[in-house]
């Protein structure tokens, strides 16, 4: 089978339950050393036999493990996909008399070139499991899958028709926004400060597009008194299992990391993902903003738009060295669609629809287009006639001998007196100064929405310039500024062009936009898990925390394993009184409730008596 399902959806259960009702073992191929340390530590903490192979074991430990599976003892092993075609493991497989009965393949769209993640090991899976003597039940997931890499992963892991699930990409705890901030390390840090009040100690996460930054943002937020640390490839292993450790067992509390973080963290307790830089496409968004909130509890995605963001993921097109083994013709076809791709992430920095609409809208998913947890359905809009706007640029754009970028019209139509305006003589275009009562900002929206529609295009260099693209072929009569009424005949083609734009005065307060909440009348869910908590429950929630804070450290697991945030606030508000009642809330199951109820009610008891 083939599941096709958001990150946090419970894509594990899938393929763990099945493991536990059949009669033999389950492999699972996972491309990612942390994500098979996290879960099988987390199924041998709810006491189901599981272990992983893969380069961090030792060869002692890897032969001690391969006996151990020969004996029977596990019943799901994690294995990395070069792993399979090794002497060791084929040994196993065929002559342990062991049966597989499954082979369940994780991140499956490692298997496609046309996929962000292409990892060649992952070919070998077919060859793999062609050598069985009994062909397993074969499943596949992944969280993001086109239609193009969708049918890869059928043809290349040899699947047989396979039965497609796709599951609701939506995830309705999360809190979508878009923010362009003038000076985005000062709002990062009120921000951080905020959501620090909001609940203390909460997870976050903040990505940035380059090692470069990561390295000052973070140095910057610890110099301000942040428990911050960082993670990017060029750390030393060492560095990096640490820091990924300090964040995950919650001894640091905000990870400052380029992407090379967070793929197979399972951490379900993190309550916002900040991206400092735009990513380079809708499917990294996702994908990273999805860490947030995997607990179900409220979490925040929010981005910081700069349009020098844009400029970088373009230069990073072409530059993708997965791409060396393909032809130029291959080559030139994946950076066409980077660019699309690119695109369509730009366009979602500048909609002012519902931002959940767009995404899912961009992940083939119909939405009523009003989801009111995101920062466009709580901002009133405006609509502003930018037909003199538009009329401008356009004229400003055919007149120019040559092809300009964005900042150089936007000059030229505010009357810049640059030595670069002048020495090209830009001075002269009919539409110089025209528009400069505008701002740089809102020019630069305008443009952006003239791209949406189709007038104009962005091309593909290092340093892009602005073309007039098919749709401003329409746009030839239109009318300047006052001449609207003067030419009858033309009705139909003078209509307004208009523009929907935050409402001015909450960019005054709000100075990025508006800080939401506060625009839509409507109040906004708190983040964490703990804002469903009445003030005196959250005494009884830190005693908590604590107490699961305590025995991670003695289990040497992250907290989150022990039990989610949720689950302790369910704690709180149900106050279960015997281990029955423990029972009856969810994340607790039978094997938890052996190993720590009687810890935790200790907890529940104590403070029962003194609140009540
Ligand atoms: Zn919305």
């Amino acid at each position: 089978m083939l599941g096709i399902m958001p990150t946090g959806a419970g894509k594990s259960v899938c393929f763990q339950v099945p493991a536990l009702m059949a009669e033999g073992i389950t492999l699972v191929i996972s491309p990612l050393i942390s994500l098979m340390k996290d879960q099988v530590s987390a199924l041998n903490q709810a006491g189901i036999h599981a272990a992983y192979l893969n380069s961090s074991l030792s060869m002692g430990q890897y032969v001690k493990a391969l006996q151990l599976a020969k004996a029977g003892r596990y019943k799901i092993i994690y294995v990395a996909p070069e792993r399979l075609v090794t002497d060791g493991f084929l040994d196993f497989a065929l002559n342990s008399g062991i049966k597989i009965s499954m082979v369940a393949v994780d991140e499956a769209h490692c298997v496609s070139q046309w996929g962000q993640d292409f990892r060649p090991g992952y070919l070998k899976i077919a060859e793999f499991i062609r050598k069985l003597t009994h062909r397993p039940v074969v499943s596949a997931y992944t969280a993001t899958a086109t239609e193009d890499v969708r049918g890869d992963i059928i043809e290349l892991l040899e699947l047989r028709e396979p039965a497609v699930t796709v599951t609701g990409f939506d995830r309705d705890n999360l809190y979508f926004a878009v923010k362009k901030p003038v000076d985005k390390y000062k709002e990062l840090v009120t921000y951080l400060r905020k959501k620090e009040q909001e609940l203390s100690g909460c997870s976050g996460i903040v990505y940035c597009l380059t090692r470069k930054s990561v390295e000052d943002i973070s140095y910057r937020l610890r110099r301000d008194g942040f428990s911050v640390t960082r993670y990017h490839a060029g750390l030393s292993d060492e560095e990096r299992r640490e820091n990924q450790d300090d964040f995950i067992y919650d001894r640091r509390h905000v990870m400052v990391a380029t992407n090379a973080f967070g793929m197979g963290i399972d951490k379900s307790d993190v309550r916002f993902v900040v991206h400092y830089n735009m990513p380079k496409n809708m499917e990294s968004y996702y994908q990273e903003a999805g860490r947030a909130g995997r607990d179900g509890a409220p979490a925040e995605c929010i981005l910081y738009y700069e349009p020098s963001d844009v400029r970088m993921n373009q230069m990073f097109i072409g530059k993708n060295e997965n791409n060396e083994m393909l032809d130029a013709a291959a080559k030139a076809l994946i950076e066409e669609r980077d660019r699309w791709r690119l695109k369509q992430m730009t366009f979602y920095c500048f909609t002012s629809e519902c931002l959940r609409h767009y995404i899912l809208k961009y992940f083939g998913e119909e939405t009523s287009g009003y989801c009111g947890n995101c920062l466009n359905c709580l901002t009133q809009f405006e609509e502003v006639d930018i037909t003199r706007e538009v009329s401008a640029i356009l004229k400003c754009i055919r007149e120019n001998w040559t092809a300009y970028g964005i900042t150089t019209i936007i000059d030229i139509l505010r009357g810049a007196k640059s030595q670069r305006i002048l020495s090209k003589n830009l001075d002269r275009n009919s539409q110089y100064g025209l528009l400069s009562g505008q701002s740089v900002t809102r020019l630069r929206q305008i443009i952006q929405e003239m791209m949406y529609r189709g007038y104009l295009e962005l091309s593909g260099e290092a340093y892009p310039v602005l073309r007039l693209a098919e749709g401003a072929e329409g746009m030839r009569r239109l009318p300047a500024e006052g001449e609207r009424q003067t030419s009858p005949g033309a009705g139909e083609e003078t209509a307004p062009i208009v523009l929907k734009l935050p409402k001015e005065q909450e960019r005054k307060t709000g100075g990025s936009g508006g800080e939401a909440g506060s625009a839509g009348g409507r109040k906004r869910k708190k983040a964490g898990a703990a804002a469903a908590l009445r003030e005196k429950d959250i005494e009884l929630f830190e005693e908590l925390r604590a107490l699961r804070r305590e025995i991670a450290a003695e289990e040497k697991v992250p907290p989150y394993i022990i039990f989610s945030d949720k689950t302790l606030v369910l704690m709180c508000l149900t106050r279960p009184e015997d281990s029955a009642a423990l029972l009856g809330i969810s994340g607790i199951g039978e094997y938890k409730v052996k190993k720590y109820g009687e810890r935790f009610l200790e907890v529940l008891g104590v403070s029962k008596d003194s609140f009540q």
